[in-house]
């Protein structure tokens, strides 16, 4: 019955804060002659649930909802599939009832980030480190998801401090391989942490073995969380720092001592704090 779920359903289809497979699990039940799914998390903050009806025919979505589901808590009934329908994927197809379900991190509808929030640069007191590439960037800053990212000149095994305080999220670093070839656009080593306006920060292309933090750790601002490297699609050494909102929309950012500036490419700031 499993792989019927898996035809019928594009679970977690690949992005930035998608939620990890383990966290999140996805069952089914039989209630009359319907099917009717269920969520459950075991993730430390919530998760937006978005289901979407894609019309096959002519790809649109013909409806989309949004549920969120709480830590260590589960949200039932937010897709019902008649049985026909669930027994067979092609007919479902004809009548344009194919489903999908996506997770993400955060609570889309109880998140805004703070835009007067100052964060620090995520490396060394004292120390200098050039812009790669910031806000709008042309090789790798242009969706929606990471417009306002900024990749910071690090080298492989620098320290790499959080530059601001929340709760990790989740913090992997079992990747070893890094370049610039599609399959690795997900295998990053990173470390993701929550804020209070619920906003989530990424800190990613860390090295291998390179985090000092995990799950449910709470941070502070300025902590050393782990180490830079080039895992995942990276065109080499750097540290790719991004906030978003849930939902994977990215936040432009702005730093002590810089109040109010974009970091400009090719340019070194100095952390003074
Ligand atoms: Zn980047």
């Amino acid at each position: 019955m499993t792989k019927i779920v898996t035809a019928l359903l594009f679970l977690f289809i690949g992005s930035y804060t998608y939620a990890q497979n383990e966290e999140v699990t996805l069952e089914y039940i039989q209630e009359n002659d319907s099917i009717i799914f269920q969520v459950k998390s075991v993730a430390i903050i919530p998760i937006d649930i978005v289901s979407k009806q894609v019309d096959t025919i002519f790809p649109k979505i013909v409806y989309k909802e949004v549920a969120t589901v709480f830590p260590n808590d589960s949200v039932r009934g937010f897709i019902r599939v008649h049985i026909n329908d669930f027994e067979n994927l092609k007919q479902a197809r004809k009548e344009r009832k194919i489903y999908t379900v996506e997770a993400h991190y955060g609570d889309r509808r109880n998140a805004k980030h703070d835009s007067t929030y100052l964060y620090t640069l995520p490396y060394q007191r004292g120390r200098k480190v050039e812009i790669e590439q910031t806000f709008f960037g042309k090789s790798s800053h242009k969706n929606i998801a990471s417009r306002y990212a900024i990749d910071f000149g690090m080298r492989t095994g620098d320290r790499v401090y959080a530059a601001r305080e929340g709760v990790v999220v989740f913090a992997i670093d079992h990747f070893t391989e890094g370049g610039k070839r599609k399959e690795l656009t997900h295998k990053a080593n990173k470390i993701v942490i929550a804020h209070s306006d619920g906003t989530l920060a990424s800190y990613a292309h860390l090295m291998h073995k390179g985090t000092l933090v995990k799950k449910g750790d709470t941070v502070t601002k300025g902590q050393h969380i782990g180490y830079s490297g080039s895992t995942g699609y990276s065109g080499g050494p750097h540290l790719h720092f991004v906030v978003r909102e849930p939902g994977d929309i990215a936040v432009p950012i702005y730093f002590e001592d810089y109040e109010g500036q974009v970091l400009k490419r090719g340019k070194r700031y100095k952390r003074k704090h």
